[in-house]
């Protein structure tokens, strides 16, 4: 017996009985087991930042990952299943600060450095487990006591090596220049963190006058929309080639900015160029000993300001670049804070959004503002607090990419990148990537080895544990992990013999992520240590061993990983720039990557907004196995709408393959089958279709999983299930009715072999169904069973087939848009283009209910041409009226190509409009290939049949309805006006399972169960 299928799935109930049982019956060490020593696949997790619990999008790339893993192990390879989790930098200093109610960097300090650290730390393995939790109900296999954690020492240690190196290329640098920086963070962010990161905000729009020197009451005008840079103007910037004029009120602004001034003078730039100012703010000690002056600048911009700008070199990038041309000094207004230092007079200790109003009344007191209003602009904030980002000069440590550029885009040329438009998509970010900025004026991250000595100015970077140890000074007995701020008590010994200090930053978070495919795999570990990932921080939260150096050698590079596309600037290049910074290669043989999930109406999901979804609850409302089929049906290089609305689709989708299973259990049960390795009897023709037809599928679901393109999975699948269902199963029904074994077989057949492709996408209903179909002799779980091989197919039957069905569906939509039931029989069925499915008339008969079927020219079909005036009037001139008159009579022939011959004039298919449309009397179909017509007359015979379908599907839904057994016999009454019906009692009788018909003097059909 076969265990019973409920009417409909019950998808979350299935997914804990599997989870459950997976657990207790180590299905899944079984797996790891079974394919130890097996052909490898190398998979290397990106690591999930483990600061918050799962987004709905979190699960797309997990379910991506799972899928493939799962379809590797199925074909016996064995694979390394380690998860990875992010867990240092500022997104998880960010979620303390919150936690904690901190504010600032100063808050912080005062709170504690060790302490802040501890909560860091407690805060990653809080979410880790969390995380760890949702994925394990999302189905995902991984080695989950054995994660990697980013914030080891050995992750560390790695990334100092690898910072060793880059200064031993001499690529290391501290670099002095204008960066985006968060005041509230007090931290620059690197090129790769501001892209995306933009709003709309309001800003103060300010017309200022700077007054020259020596040209009594003339002044240049300057616009600005930071008001707070002017404390640290030094310079006005003019376009040389641009004409400047004078206005009446002895204004200077460029004439195209001001068209409708009435002007006292015209000049160039140029001429321009060397005047002296004075600039609002000099009273100002900073501003001691500047003298302020007009500067030529080619891309002064004239499509907004005044044409003049300007310059404060130590508060924007391009103020900064002109500083070092034109030697101009450099003022930092601000410090990390954002907040004004102490030379700046009353400005001192306030913000830049604080000092806006002061600044604007103090400049009208005097007498300089031409002009006060307001602006909305795109401008910078900061991606993790929101904060507007400001300028400032600061001294970041940079890695050189301009010698690896090259050898970079030469490792991405060998990479698979699916979809391949991607691997340009890196190509182009590898050009223009600047120089790496890897410093964080922060706490909890990465410590930078840097050991800038003072004496000598020789800059040592350690580049492991045990060489900190030995050229330390002092401090190591508290050094409980490499984190401040214990490291930073831990001074070394420089080669001159002086005692110097670590640096304070901290950094990139994506160095902790780039590195492990070092870290984890063991490269230049010369042993094996058991445990002995779990290092520093990660003490007590993993079991992971760290391998040595042959191990290494067999698992890197990794044969695919996949992660979302906004990765590409993130952790494929910050991968790639350390694996070809030790190795030359690329980390990486293969990409599936993956864009941005949305809510159902498309609108991006946040929190704020109320549309976001987060894991937890997507999992409980919808369960996995359909989260999983969505994003695996979906084209991963488009944005996807998730939600409740898609996901009820899916799940009624799904209906149709249960419904199939459930066919086959309750018919298999009736006549007590046992499914053996080979059939009970001969195949009949539909048998060995449906045989050669899940070949196909085999064939055609591997092909996909090779490609990592889980689209065509499912579309393999779906169409699968319609041939199944919809031809198959329909197609046999009086067999299985009348117990045919080997009907029964052949479907068992096909449903198990579909569980097992479709199981790497939803592994818990394919478990599930695999549990009640296998036979004793398999394997207790579809993932202990090994991949179908795909064998030699009968490719021509799988044709003819596949043309029958397209003759039956075009019936169909025939029938349709004439508006004629498929009940009711029709009399005569012209096929035109039919190839081999002329081998299978009855079945077309059968199925599309007509009396006989014909294999001839369509000439039910009405061609009328008419002409394409804006085209032909001008060729044909006066012979149009009688091209007209030929084409409505219909003297014309058609010609290939879809032009026709008329009047002696031949037409092009562009220069005609062709309507195609069935003649009186007949419903007509057609696709490129093949056109399909019925007649559409009625007689009394067909009028009566088509009464009897009508009544034979009515009594087999009150059949239904009253709860009868699929073998329970009735006794049926018609009423008087069905009298006619008995005519073919026989076969209402066999189609009912009807003993008797009778009729009566009631006005409905009634039904009584045989006992
Ligand atoms: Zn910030
Ligand atoms: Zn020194």
């Amino acid at each position: 017996m076969f265990e019973a299928l409920a009417q409909y799935p019950d998808h979350l109930a299935l997914e804990g009985e599997i989870l459950a049982w997976w657990e207790t019956e180590g299905i899944f060490e079984r797996l790891r087991e079974q394919n130890r020593g097996g052909p490898r696949f190398s998979f290397m997790d990106g690591p999930i930042t483990a600061n918050n619990p799962m987004g709905a999008h979190h699960c797309w790339g997990r379910t991506l990952k799972d899928v493939f893993q799962r379809y590797k192990a199925l074909q016996g390879h064995e694979l390394r299943y380690q998860n990875g989790f992010d867990c240092q930098g500022l997104w998880v200093e960010v979620g303390v600060e919150r936690e904690l109610g901190l504010n600032s960097k100063r808050e912080i300090e005062e709170y504690g450095i060790a302490e802040f650290a501890e909560r860091c730390k407690q805060r990653v393995a809080k979410y880790a487990e969390i995380i760890t939790d949702q994925c394990r109900r999302l189905g995902m296999w991984m080695d989950w006591d054995n994660d990697y954690y980013t914030f080891s020492d050995t992750n560390i240690e790695y990334i100092w090596r690898f910072l060793r190196e880059c200064h031993e290329r001499d690529w290391l640098y501290l670099g002095h220049r204008a960066v985006e920086w968060c005041p509230r963070c007090g931290t620059s962010l690197s090129q790769h963190e501001l892209i995306n990161s933009y709003a709309e905000l309001t800003h103060p729009s300010l017309y200022v006058r700077f007054p020259l020197k020596g040209r009594a009451g003339e002044s240049l005008v300057v616009w600005t929309t930071t008001p707070w840079t002017l404390p640290a103007n030094v310079a006005a910037a003019v376009n040389p080639d641009a004409e400047y004029g004078l206005t009446k009120s002895l204004e200077w602004w460029a004439v195209e900015r001001n068209p409708d001034a009435e002007l006292t003078r015209r000049v160039r730039g140029r001429e321009l160029v060397g005047l002296e100012y004075e600039a609002p703010f000099e009273h100002l000690p900073a501003q001691e000993g500047v003298v302020h002056r007009v500067i030529p600048w080619d891309d002064v911009s004239l499509d907004e300001g005044t044409g003049i700008v300007h310059i404060a070199p130590g508060a924007g990038a391009e103020d900064f670049e002109l500083s070092r041309v034109h030697d101009l000094p450099v003022l930092t207004p601000i410090d990390e804070a954002g907040r004004f230092y102490k030379d700046y007079g009353e400005l001192e200790g306030r913000s830049t959004e604080d000092v806006e109003g002061p600044i604007t009344v103090e400049l009208e007191r005097r007498g300089l503002l031409v002009e006060a209003g307001s602006i909305v602009h795109r401008y910078p904030i900061c991606w993790r607090c929101s904060t507007p980002l400001v300028f400032r000069i600061a001294d970041d440590w940079m890695i050189r990419a301009d010698e690896i550029r090259q050898p970079m885009l030469d490792a991405n040329a060998t990479v698979e990148w699916t979809p391949d438009f991607y691997s340009k998509r890196m190509d182009d970010w590898l050009r223009n990537m600047d120089d790496w900025n890897i410093s964080r004026r922060r706490y909890f991250g990465l410590p930078l080895p840097f050991y800038p000595c003072n004496s000598c100015s020789k800059l040592t970077v350690i580049g492991s544990l045990a060489e900190l140890r030995e050229r330390a000074t002092g401090g190591l007995e508290q050094l409980q992990e490499l984190h401040r701020p214990w490291i930073d008590e831990v001074p070394i010994r420089c080669d001159c013999g002086a005692e110097v200090r670590r640096v304070t930053e901290v950094g990139d978070a994506w160095l902790d992520a780039g590195i492990v495919p070092f870290s984890t795999l063991g490269w230049q570990s010369p042993e094996w240590k058991e445990h002995g990932y779990a290092t520093g921080a990660a003490a007590g939260l993993t079991g992971a061993d760290l391998p040595d150096h042959a191990y290494w050698e067999k698992w890197y590079p990794a044969d695919w990983v996949s992660e979302m596309r906004e990765q590409i600037r993130l952790w494929f290049y910050s991968q790639c720039f350390m694996s070809v910074t030790l190795t030359g290669k690329s980390p990486y043989r293969a990409v599936l990557t993956y864009e941005k999930l949305l809510d159902e109406h498309g609108r991006e999901m946040h929190r704020s907004w109320g549309n976001a979804i987060d894991a937890a609850e997507a999992l409980e409302n919808i369960g996995a196995d359909v989260i999983r089929f969505m994003f695996c049906e979906h084209v991963p290089s488009q944005n996807m709408k998730f939600g409740y609305g898609p996901a009820a689709e899916i799940r009624r989708r799904l209906l149709t393959y249960w419904n199939s299973v459930k066919f086959f259990v309750d018919y298999a049960n009736v006549d007590g089958f046992r499914p053996g390795d080979e059939s009970p009897g001969e195949l009949q023709p539909l048998d060995r279709w449906l045989f050669e037809r899940t070949e196909q599928l085999v064939a055609e679901i591997s092909e996909q999983y090779e490609r990592y393109w889980t689209p065509g999975v499912m579309r393999a699948f779906d169409s699968f299930v319609d041939d199944l269902s919809n031809w198959y199963i329909r197609r046999s029904r009086r067999r299985f009715w009348n117990s045919d074994e080997v009907a029964l077989w052949t479907l068992h057949r096909a449903l198990l072999r579909s569980v097992q492709v479709i199981g790497p996408v939803m592994p818990f209903l394919a478990d599930f169904l695999w549990r009640r179909l296998r036979t004793e002799d398999a394997p207790v779980s579809v993932f202990l069973e090994p991949w179908p091989e795909a064998r030699p197919r009968d490719e021509e039957l799988l044709r003819e087939v596949g043309e029958v069905r397209r003759i039956v569906e075009l019936g169909r939509q025939a029938r349709g848009d004439a508006g004629l039931k498929l009940r009711q029989p029709l009399r005569r069925l012209v096929v035109q283009g039919a190839g081999p499915a002329r081998r299978h008339s009855d079945e077309i008969a059968e199925e599309l209910r007509v009396k006989e079927v014909e294999f001839a020219p369509v000439e039910a079909m009405e061609v009328r041409v008419k002409p394409n005036l804006p085209l032909l009037g001008p060729k044909l001139g006066k012979e149009l009226g009688a091209v007209r008159s030929a084409l409505e009579a219909g003297e014309f022939e058609q010609l290939e190509g879809g032009g026709v011959r008329v009047n002696g004039h031949e037409l092009g298919a562009d220069e005609v409009l062709v309507e195609r449309r069935a003649r009186e009397g007949w419903a007509l179909a057609a696709d490129d290939a093949l056109t399909v017509a019925m007649t559409t007359e009625l007689d009394d015979d067909l009028r009566r049949e088509g009464r009897v379908y009508e009544l034979i599907h009515r009594v087999n839904t009150m059949r239904k309805d009253a709860g009868l057994e699929l073998t329970d016999r009735i006794r049926l009454t018609l009423p008087a006006s069905d009298a006619d019906l008995l005519e073919h009692a026989d076969w209402i009788k066999e189609e009912v399972l009807a003993t008797d018909v009778a009729t009566d003097g009631g006005s409905e059909p009634e039904i009584a169960k045989v006992s």
